[in-house]
């Protein structure tokens, strides 16, 4: 009996690379059935807003797993990345990228001796990806970055079972709570309550800058990281230039019902058509694949021969000795497909079931939706309000106090959230945007009505751009303070 899964091409090299990775797993008698599916650039052009027709959606969906090649997102507004949306659409929450040092890819690190075995798995849904953004005056963009309790639980426990399931002892978390208190610092928080699920393994946090100069300096300290999606994709770019660069990280995104496997590099414009892409991350991520499909017998097979095609010194023009010709992306699947058998001198891969194996997976009758609370007591305490402002700090606030009522007290104004009244620094520069912070007044209560009722009396005098609730949970603030409150 094969599995069905569906493949997409993708744009530029895609096709390239897929067909010679597709050859290699028939060589290597991989029990897959493919069903193709209408994706990527020409679908965009095509008129079809997602990148991809109806029918594929539908057939993804059916399969539950899609192997695809990169696909180009057109350039221009409105927009958005193909390849973002499928992993945010269906749920795709954890990115897996697997490093390590390969026989055959020089890099300073190899070349110093230093081996690299280390995992990123990086939220793939949250976070800036969101895609949020907001001109609120002509000179001021904000971009809202959303990071959840379930979100950040879901890839965390992932993260823990991963670990466990590759024999790793350790598991960090990257993370800049120092600065971004609530966001970072929720994630941060959920790592440690799930760490208390997995006493077995050693649980240790660290601040993201902090984890790239140790990256690039001790590599071989780190088994695995669980980090943010926008710091956990750059932190994954960095792993992959220690381990010879993109052309040699596999990327798996993870979700309950359907996955996504793919390269993390794109479709290489600059040499599409021309037959000489580098298949080794495609078929990485395959490899990847065929473990989460159970195929962990093929899967090492086809890992021994890429490891022992690469110790012979055979590379594509992208790496490997320029003293040795190149070959092409044919050439270099042949090579594959020849030695497959063969093991490499170091690091032979031994079969091993260390992805958590999906064989089938559900198709839920609604949208799932998680809250992890529903005994927080909240409490609203306040507004702030963000208003398009190109006078001094005191005459905002003169306007500001006029509208302050039995309620609310002004009790800071900041820009770019630093504050400048009551106190602030005549050498801090503005720009055309203020937060306006109101509180209630001890004692009171205050209702949704009230605080929008306390924007609009601004809005007489002042453009507002955008309202925010002061909350507090379970007596804790909602909110950050400003810089110098
Ligand atoms: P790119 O990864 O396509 O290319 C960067 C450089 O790496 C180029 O010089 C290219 O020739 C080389 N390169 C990449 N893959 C290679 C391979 N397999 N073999 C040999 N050389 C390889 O990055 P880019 O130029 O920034 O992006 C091009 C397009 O790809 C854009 O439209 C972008 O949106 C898209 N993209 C898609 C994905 C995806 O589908 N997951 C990821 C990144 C970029």
């Amino acid at each position: 009996m094969k599995t069905k899964i569906a493949v997409a091409k993708g744009d530029g090299i895609g096709p390239e690379i897929m067909a010679a990775v597709l050859r290699i797993f028939e060589a290597a008698n991989v029990p897959l059935d493919y069903e193709y599916v209408e994706m990527g650039k020409s679908y965009f052009d095509a008129g079809h807003s997602t990148g991809m027709t109806a029918a594929a959606k539908e057939t993804i969906e059916r399969l539950g797993l899609l192997f695809k090649g990169p696909m180009e997102t057109p350039k221009g507004k409105g927009v958005k990345s193909i390849n973002v949306t499928a992993r945010k659409v269906w749920n795709t929450y954890a990115n897996q990228r697997d490093f390590r040092s390969l026989n055959g890819v020089d890099t300073v690190f190899s070349k110093a001796g230093i081996p690299i075995n280390l995992t990123i798995v990086r939220e793939n849904i949250e976070d800036t990806y969101g895609g949020i953004e907001h001109l609120l005056t002509n000179d001021v963009a904000v971009g809202r970055r959303i990071i959840t309790r379930p979100g950040s639980a879901q890839v965390i426990r992932y993260a823990f079972e991963m670990a466990r399931r590759k024999g790793y002892t350790k598991l960090a978390c990257g993370h800049k709570a120092n600065i971004m208190k609530l966001t970072d610092g929720l994630f941060l928080e959920t790592f440690y309550e799930i760490a208390m699920e997995y006493p077995d393994i050693e649980s240790s946090d660290i601040i993201v800058d902090d984890l790239c100069m140790k990256l690039v300096s001790r590599p071989e300290i780190f088994q695995a990281i669980v980090l943010t999606n926008l710091q956990g994709d750059i932190v994954s770019d960095l792993c992959a230039g220690l381990v010879g660069g993109l052309g040699f990280a596999p990327s798996a995104n993870i979700g309950d019902n359907i996955s996504i496997f793919e390269a993390v590099h794109g479709t290489a414009p600059d040499i599409a058509g021309r037959g000489i892409a580098n298949p080794t991350a495609l078929l990485l991520s395959g490899i990847l694949m065929l473990r989460y499909l159970g195929f962990t017998t093929a899967a090492a097979n086809i890992e021994n021969s890429l490891l022992y095609t690469l110790e012979q010194g055979i590379h594509t023009g992208d790496f490997g000795d320029k003293a040795v010709a190149s070959v092409n992306t044919e050439t270099f699947a042949d090579a594959v497909i020849a030695n497959l058998g063969q093991v490499p001198a170091k690091g032979e891969v031994i079969a091993q079931p260390d992805m958590e194996v999906k064989a089938n997976h559900d198709h839920p009758l609604k949208n799932k939706l998680t809250v992890t609370s529903t005994t927080t007591t909240e409490e609203m305490v306040g507004v702030d309000v963000f208003v398009e402002s190109s006078k001094q700090p005191n005459e905002l606030a003169e306007i500001a106090q006029s509208k302050q009522t039995d309620i609310f007290k002004l009790v800071m104004i900041s820009n770019r959230g630093t504050q400048v009244w009551p106190t602030g620094s005549i050498f801090t520069e503005l720009v055309n945007e203020y937060r306006i912070r109101f509180e209630k007044k001890d004692g009171t209560e205050i209702t949704q009505k009230e605080i929008l009722q306390i924007a609009a009396e601004l809005s007489e005098d002042l453009k507002v751009c955008s309202v925010e609730f002061l909350m507090k949970f379970d007596g804790k603030i909602g909110y950050t303070l400003a810089q110098g409150q």
